[in-house]
């Protein structure tokens, strides 16, 4: 899951950032509303998280122009304003959720979970094929209901491919899904991921499932579907 945050504190920012990439989440930051925008542009992303007061205009403009287009991506609101005229404000704008800062990144990530659980959204809590199952809320992998041990890049990589499961998930899309903009992806980053992921598998039972497409991406197949 691919998260765009527009914070311009640093220390905030870095704060949220890794809190949530330590959650197994690909986050992209960016600190002005300009570059907030060109991003969300470039990628698409499941949830946004908005600072209001940005050094180049209002994080609410950016709701609003998101809205006028028709983009119905989450958002949550991060904001010092904890005026209830601004809160209604915001939620009028379009936004779904706000947290007044200070906020601690616990309950900032418990609500990044519901937001992405909400019925409608694209996203299932557990998402499953044939007996292989990942649950996004505990980062859990299992197999006929036994734990798999994965790393956070592991998980993240079961998740996407999953979610596409049946079908093939080209690489550009699968590092799309894994890597921020700010990190350095080495061209065989994704392989060697996939081959370890494809390792805890084949230990776990779940052997045969993780297909390499060649010349196009990855497929995970149940072998009973
Ligand atoms: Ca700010």
């Amino acid at each position: 899951m691919r998260l765009l945050l527009v914070e311009d504190n640093e220390r905030l920012g870095a704060l949220i950032r890794d809190g949530l990439v330590a959650e197994g989440l690909a986050v992209d930051w960016c600190q002005t509303l300009e570059d907030g925008l060109s991003a969300r542009d470039t990628a698409a992303y499941d949830l946004v998280l908005l600072d209001l007061g940005l050094p180049d205009g209002d994080g609410l403009d950016m709701v609003r122009q998101m809205r006028r287009q028709g983009d119905t991506v989450p958002i949550l609101l991060l904001t010092a304003r904890g005026e209830l005229r601004d809160r209604v404000t915001g939620l009028d704008a379009g936004a779904d959720d706000y947290l007044v800062k200070p906020f601690d990144v616990v309950e900032l990530s418990a609500r990044c979970r519901a937001l992405l659980r909400r019925p409608g959204h694209r996203l299932a809590p557990i998402l499953t094929t044939g007996d292989l199952s990942f649950d996004t809320a505990t980062r859990q992998a299992t197999y006929c209901g036994k734990s798999i041990d994965l790393s956070r890049r592991e998980g993240g990589l079961l998740e996407a491919l999953i979610r596409r499961a049946g079908s093939v998930a080209t690489k550009e899309s699968l590092e799309q899904a894994l890597y921020a903009f700010n990190e350095p992806v080495t061209p065989n980053a994704l392989e060697a991921t996939v081959s370890r992921l494809r390792k805890r598998l084949d230990e776990a039972g779940a052997i045969d499932m993780l297909h390499t497409v060649r010349g196009l991406g990855y497929m995970l197949r149940s072998r009973r579907s």
